[in-house]
């Protein structure tokens, strides 16, 4: 049973991704669907391919 949920090798990251074309810090941003996402404000570079 694994209790911890932090471990330094994981991908889960607690911080927000960065942009890769601006390099700022990405927000989070209510989709269309209602869910948070990931988004930069500079360029608007969505995160994930979908
Ligand atoms: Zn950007």
């Amino acid at each position: 049973m694994t209790r911890h949920r932090r471990r330094p090798n994981s991908d889960e990251d607690d911080r927000p991704p960065i942009c890769p074309a601006c390099g700022v810090t990405m927000m989070l941003t209510v989709g269309d669907d209602g869910e948070l996402h990931y988004s930069c404000l500079e360029c608007g570079y969505p995160d994930g391919d979908g």
